[in-house]
């Protein structure tokens, strides 16, 4: 008799809301600014990150109330798959929907978040605060970050 195969095998649009948040790494790479060329859509991302980013737990201060606070915050969603291209290449929902599977260093795979800090897939201690920053385009430009860009499996 075959094993069952893990729920995150089936197509993003089947899951549940919980299978569904247990897919997000904890990455924190979303929550970095990022900028966005007019004419050719790539994405760039860099190491200021939200106001509200904890930069040891890569995890939102204020998460239940967060539009509160930063209105433009995206939720990922299946109606939304469309926006992932702004996510980083390495986050899991982005995989799944490109057919990518989950990185081996994937919480769900390893049991916890160790190992995704330790290939360096998260914000860890690497980003600067955008209260202490700013977030004006021509200050972002000098802080594009290429590590988050990295997608190691
Ligand atoms: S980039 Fe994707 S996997 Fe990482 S924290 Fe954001 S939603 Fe979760
Ligand atoms: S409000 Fe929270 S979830 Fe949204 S970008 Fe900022 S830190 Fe991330």
């Amino acid at each position: 008799m075959t094993e069952p195969k893990p729920f995150w095998h089936k197509p993003l649009s089947e899951m549940t809301e919980q299978e569904w948040e247990s897919l997000c790494d904890g990455c924190g790479k979303c929550c970095l600014n990022k900028l966005i060329d007019d004419d050719t859509e790539e994405v760039f991302f860099t190491n200021v990150a939200c106001k509200l980013l904890n930069h040891k737990s890569c995890q939102c201060n204020k998460y239940p109330t967060r539009f509160k606070y930063v209105p433009d915050c995206h939720k990922v969603s299946v109606e939304n798959l469309e926006e992932l291209y702004w996510f980083p290449p390495s986050c899991a929902y982005r995989r799944l929907h490109e057919g990518r599977g989950l990185p081996s260093w994937h919480p769900l795979l390893t049991g916890s978040q160790s190992a995704m800090h330790a290939a360096g897939m998260s914000i860890r201690n690497k980003v600067l605060d955008e209260t202490d920053v700013g977030t004006d385009s021509h200050i972002l430009v000098g802080c594009i970050a290429t590590w988050p860009a990295a997608d190691l499996d």
